[in-house]
């Protein structure tokens, strides 16, 4: 079928529409793959910057829509993801979708509550020292369940040994004011807090290989918490 007969089907030339427009944003570099040369020549607070103007658009509105299936074809080969991301495994904190990041663009290690073990800390080194990421982001969130077990101290399985990991940040926050108890919200958010600060500190104080890339400022640790009610993620000092 010749291209004018073609641009008279409304559905075909909304898809032609959306490939040109796919395209033209793959061309303008908005949807360009993070690649090694990409990779090398942006700096740890260049990445940083990257998630936050990720995350003004996803609460904007204004994530932006690339060519999914074209990315997976052009990463195949290859990863060469900027950042780092250990995240809740809480149904609506996805950092991809948080942050407004594609294919090949974040490393991602969920665990419920965003704590940090061995396991963890290894996955960060890969993604680090040897896969060449420069940022690591600890997002913690709001309202969080595996906070919220930990104030209870909740019995279940695994998970009685799992909430063990927050026995820090619970030391941290000491008494304050109202019940200990998980309908406690000022409680369970200060809870949320410290083990975001806490796992970033952590990174630090358990894995020389971090700190290494520190040190020599090839990598910048924060920690973050999202609202779930809003989707903004904030920036821990
Ligand atoms: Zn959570």
């Amino acid at each position: 079928m010749p291209l004018s007969r073609r641009l008279f089907c409304g559905c075909l030339a909304a898809g032609a529409s959306f490939a040109a427009g796919a395209a033209a944003r793959a061309q303008s570099g908005e949807c360009a793959v993070f690649t090694e040369d990409r990779q090398k020549a942006i700096t740890p607070d260049e990445a940083l910057a990257r998630l936050k103007a990720g995350n003004e658009r996803f609460i904007a509105g204004k994530s932006i829509n690339c060519d999914l299936m074209a990315q997976v074809k052009q990463t195949a080969d290859s990863q060469a993801p900027h950042s780092a991301i250990v995240g809740c495994i809480d149904s609506r904190v996805p950092p991809e979708l948080v942050f407004d990041q594609r294919i090949g663009d974040i490393f991602c290690a969920r665990i419920a509550g965003n704590f940090v073990n061995t396991d963890i800390i290894g996955s960060l080194e890969f993604a680090t020292a040897l896969s060449g990421a420069k940022a690591i982001v600890i997002l913690g969130h709001t309202n969080c369940g595996a906070i919220k077990g930990a104030v209870d101290n909740a019995k279940l399985g695994n998970l009685t040994a799992m909430l063990r990991n927050f026995d820090p940040a619970l030391k941290a926050v000491g008494k304050v004011e109202g019940e200990r108890k998980s309908s406690n919200k000022y409680l369970v958010q200060k809870v949320a807090d410290a083990n975001a600060k806490l796992s970033a500190e952590n990174l630090l104080k358990r894995s020389p290989v971090l700190k290494g890339l520190v040190d020599k400022g090839q990598l910048k640790i924060v920690a973050a918490m999202h609202d779930l009610a809003t989707g903004k993620v904030s920036w821990l000092a």
